[in-house]
């Protein structure tokens, strides 16, 4: 298997000043994978949900190629629920309500056959459980990477610190990087961080691109300026999904490739946050993709004679 993801398959009900939606499906896990099926045709994902979760959703997952006999299905249980509500701004949201439900005591199994699974993309859940996915493999993966929030690093950071040793890339906002580091100053951020285990940083700044800290270099992208932001529930998901996806598909953990992958997570988040939800990944085709990669070439590409 190509690609495993970990993360929240759940129920979101969103509020943005442009509209408000029940209860539709969502989840670190369902973005991240549904992001990373543009690129990756092997990949398995490890969750849970309650019965009250639409086997519609789990067929579709199966028709984008994302194998989902890892998400466990709890009878008589309730799937995670996640409420916010995005400010004016859209930047910044306050979280309603969280009921784990499921979540609360998830225990992770590996199904026999993503055993020798080569790149791993655990998603915003406890370091705990996310720890134990990585233990639970018998090889390590050729590539791990994570996602965490600053919820952890409030109630969990020993827990945190020690499954951040445990991993290759971390991919976090800048709010996240400047309470984990200390530090306001992003690149001394960075450094602190990365003293911390992880050798390759990435670090998200929404409308305003992303960071990547790799060796001695540093590679900024930036977000495509975009007319209309509706939701942006999910992007940071979306992301890293695409940015696995491509690296996991081209099976290339070089410095190089690593840019390109950013470009990729960078051109699926610009779409995720066009319309509530999962709903504009599953209107897309690779060529919606490519013709955004594009856009993203012009908005970076200039040519300058040196004084
Ligand atoms: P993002 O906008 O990238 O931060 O991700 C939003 C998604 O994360 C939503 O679809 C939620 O269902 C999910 N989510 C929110 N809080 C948590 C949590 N504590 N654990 C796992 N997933 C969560």
């Amino acid at each position: 298997m190509r690609l495993l993801s970990v993360g929240s398959v759940a129920f979101d009900a969103i509020e943005t000043p442009f509209g408000k939606t029940d209860k539709i499906v969502g989840g670190a896990g369902t973005f991240i994978s549904l992001s990373a099926s543009f690129f990756v045709k092997d990949q398995g994902i490890v969750s849970v949900v309650g019965d009250d979760f639409p086997a519609e959703t789990l067929s579709y997952m199966q028709l984008k190629g994302i194998d989902t006999k890892g998400i466990q299905i709890k009878h008589g249980e309730k799937t995670f629920f996640w409420s916010g509500k995005y400010h004016n701004d859209m930047n910044s949201r306050d979280t309603l309500i969280t009921e784990l439900n499921v979540l609360e005591d998830f225990d992770p199994i590996i199904p026999e056959s993503y055993t020798n699974v080569e790149y791993l993309m655990l998603g915003n859940l406890s370091p705990h459980v996310q720890r134990n996915v990585i233990e639970r493999l018998p090889v390590r993966p050729k590539l791990i990477a994570m996602d965490t929030m600053n919820f952890w690093m409030d109630i969990a950071m020993d827990e945190l610190k020690k499954t951040m040793c445990l991993v290759d890339v971390l991919i976090i906002n800048d709010e996240e990087a400047r309470q984990l580091s200390g530090e306001y100053s992003l690149v001394r951020a960075a450094k602190i961080i990365r003293e911390m285990g992880p050798r390759i940083l990435i670090i998200k700044k929404g409308e305003h691109g992303a960071l990547l800290f790799h060796g001695e270099n540093i590679f900024f992208a930036p977000a495509l300026p975009l007319e209309e932001v509706f939701d942006p529930t999910g992007a940071g998901d979306t992301f890293a999904g695409g940015f696995m996806g491509y690296i996991a598909s081209t099976d290339d953990t070089s410095y190089e490739n690593m840019k390109r992958a950013i470009i990729a997570g960078s051109a699926l988040a610009s779409f995720c946050v066009e319309k509530f939800g999962t709903e504009r990944l599953t209107e897309i085709h690779t060529s919606d993709l490519n013709l955004r990669i594009h856009q993203f070439i012009q908005l970076t590409n200039f040519e300058m004679n040196l004084l």
